[in-house]
C-alpha cells in the first residue's frame, strides 16, 4: 500500500507546520484551512477510516481528543468554542485514508454542516 500524505508528513518526507507531536500522535496545521484555526490530529499508526478502528485503538483515539483539547486551549478557543470532526469515506467527505481529527474554530460554525 502506498503511503498516505499524512504518513509522508510523519516520516518527514514532506513538510508541515507541526503543532504537537509525541510517540503516537502528530498534529499539524491544515494546508487548506476552513476557519482561522484548523488543525489535524493524526495517529502515527495508519488506520484508514473510522470503520477500521478496533478495541486496541481506544487509547490512541482517546489521546487524539486530549491533544484536541490541549490545542484548543493553546489557540484560546476553548471558551469561545470549536468543533472536532472525523470524516469517514466519500459521503463523509474523507479525502485522506488515514484517520485524522479536525479541530476547527475561531469563527461561528454553521449547523447542520453542508
Ligand atoms: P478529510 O477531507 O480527509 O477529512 O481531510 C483531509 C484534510 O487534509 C483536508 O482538510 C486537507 O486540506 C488536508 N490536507 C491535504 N493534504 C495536506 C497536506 O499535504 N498538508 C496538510 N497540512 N494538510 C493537508
Amino acid at each position: 500500500m502506498s503511503k498516505t500524505i499524512f504518513q509522508k508528513i510523519i516520516d518527514r518526507e514532506i513538510p508541515a507546520n507541526i503543532l504537537y507531536e509525541d510517540n503516537h500522535i502528530i498534529a499539524i496545521e491544515d494546508i487548506n484551512p476552513v476557519a482561522p484555526v484548523h488543525a489535524l490530529i493524526i495517529p502515527k499508526k495508519c488506520i484508514p477510516t473510522l470503520n477500521d478502528i478496533d478495541s486496541v485503538d481506544i487509547d490512541i483515539v482517546g489521546k487524539m481528543f486530549i491533544v484536541a483539547k490541549k490545542l484548543a486551549k493553546e489557540f484560546k478557543i476553548d471558551e469561545s468554542g470549536y468543533r472536532t470532526v472525523f470524516n469517514c469515506n466519500d459521503d463523509g467527505g474523507q479525502t485522506v485514508d488515514h484517520i485524522h481529527l479536525h479541530l476547527i474554530g475561531r469563527r461561528k460554525l454553521n449547523w447542520p454542516p453542508g
